[in-house]
């Protein structure tokens, strides 16, 4: 069973003061989240994570997991600039980014943040771009092929555009140190959502295994190894939850076989966790205001696609809980949708749900991560707020909705924007 973290008697009363549609986080399972992942790797001593800011690129939660030690995973200029703004140390930040328009690059090393290239040619464009190569060096690896798990498919590395190949990372690591690097990382990030406990595990033994090869045969020092995100989280009532506990421990008998017999029992691991930090703990709230009844049942709520896009872009599962209807009978079979004109814009299709009525409010789970992200503006639509439940219950705004004055905005160099801004 899974159940919100809201209930219709505390919406009815944050809807007094903020409107739905909008995001709320929850300050009490980010937080306990975070210890048990910190806890499950105190064993390394060099241990942390690197919140992938993409996922949910908000400095209120992202503070939450700095008292945890978190630092950033940037991928950008703007996170980049976020992670400044918020007081986080180069030291504390990763910059994992692909296809990197110089000018990132120079931001990044003007930071200090750790560079994790994602191609043996930006070797070259880093150099050139700024005239040195950081003594902290980080390559992104990519092996190829499928990445299976005791025989059984779990993503398509050899489809991806990311990282160099294992021929690559030898010859990219020798250029490094030549041209001056001391302390190398290693990066991987060969699938998505993992509801295994055995994917770090996995992934971490070939890591390892290839940090040793390269300390031997190229005699540069591995500092640390990134087994960057792709922690899943249990987005359908049947999905076993990832135990963060075992994965740790995974990592630590690896860990012990491989690196420390070789002398590197000094390697610290990183991660760049996102969903797995964030998605369970926010919820889009949302209200039904039509229902239509034609070929199908629909349900129309007051969010739309640009509140959140996974199920429009990859079909992605979201469960639903009807607020206040929590122990009714799921008897009536929905599409719930939002307003785009897009037949995509589909919060859930064909799902048996309680019967609904308007005004009833609608709790979407597991937007904490990639949702309020992803969103966008198209038909003119504005992004939610996004709201805190905080520990003690109160409820904080930490970022407001737009307004139309933000979406008319990049107008405001023309003549019409005063015209536009008079109608909003
Ligand atoms: C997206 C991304 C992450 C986070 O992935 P999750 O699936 O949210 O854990 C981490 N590192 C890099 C480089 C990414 O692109």
């Amino acid at each position: 069973m899974k159940k919100a973290f809201v209930t219709k008697e505390m919406i009815e009363e944050i809807t007094k003061t903020y409107p739905t549609p909008f995001h709320i986080y929850d300050e009490k399972g980010i937080r306990e989240n975070a210890k048990a992942l910190k806890e499950a790797f105190a064993w390394n001593k060099g241990y942390k994570e690197f919140f992938a800011v993409k996922a949910t690129p908000n400095p209120f939660l992202i503070n939450i997991l700095r008292d945890y030690g978190c630092g950033t995973d940037c991928s950008s200029k703007t996170e980049l600039m976020l992670s400044h703004a918020m007081g986080i140390p180069g030291n504390d930040i990763m910059f994992s980014s692909n296809d990197t328009p110089a000018e990132e690059f120079a931001y990044a090393a003007k930071l200090g943040a750790t560079i994790n290239l994602d191609d043996i040619t930006h070797i070259d464009f880093l150099e050139k771009t700024i005239g040195y190569i950081p003594e902290t060096i980080s390559c992104r690896y990519n092996p190829g092929g499928y990445f299976a798990i005791a025989n059984s498919i779990m993503d398509n590395p050899g489809d991806a555009k990311y990282g160099f190949t294992t021929e690559q990372m030898f010859e990219g690591f020798k250029i490094l140190k030549e041209k001056g690097a001391k302390n190398f990382g290693i990066h991987a990030f060969l699938a998505s959502n993992t509801v295994t406990n055995d994917y770090y595990p996995t992934l971490a033994r070939q890591l390892f295994e290839l940090a040793v090869k390269l300390k031997e045969e190229v005699g540069v020092h591995i500092g640390f190894i990134n087994l960057s995100g792709g922690i899943g989280i249990p987005y359908k009532p049947e999905d076993q939850a990832n135990d963060i506990r075992l994965i740790g421990e995974g990592v630590h008998k690896a860990f012990d076989e491989v690196l420390v017999p070789a002398g590197m029992g000094d390697v610290a691991i990183y991660t760049e966790l996102g969903r797995f930090m964030m998605a369970p703990y926010g919820h889009l709230v949302t209200k039904a205001i039509h229902e239509k009844h034609t070929h199908k049942e629909y349900i129309g709520v007051d969010a739309c696609a640009v509140n959140l896009m996974r199920p429009a872009m990859y079909g992605a599962y979201h469960h639903i809980t009807v607020l206040g209807k929590e122990d009714r009978p799921c008897d009536h079979k929905y599409d719930v949708v939002g307003s785009l004109c897009e037949n995509n814009d589909k919060f859930a299709i064909d799902r048996m749900l309680p019967e609904i009525e308007i005004g009833d409010y609608i709790a979407i789970h597991d937007t904490g991560a990639h949702g309020f992200a992803m969103g966008y503006n198209y038909n003119g639509k504005l992004k939610s707020a996004e709201l805190l439940l905080k520990e003690d219950g109160n409820v904080e705004l930490i970022r407001r909705a737009e307004t139309p004055a933000d979406y008319f905005a990049t107008f405001d160099c023309f003549d019409i924007y005063k015209k536009m801004i008079e109608e909003s």
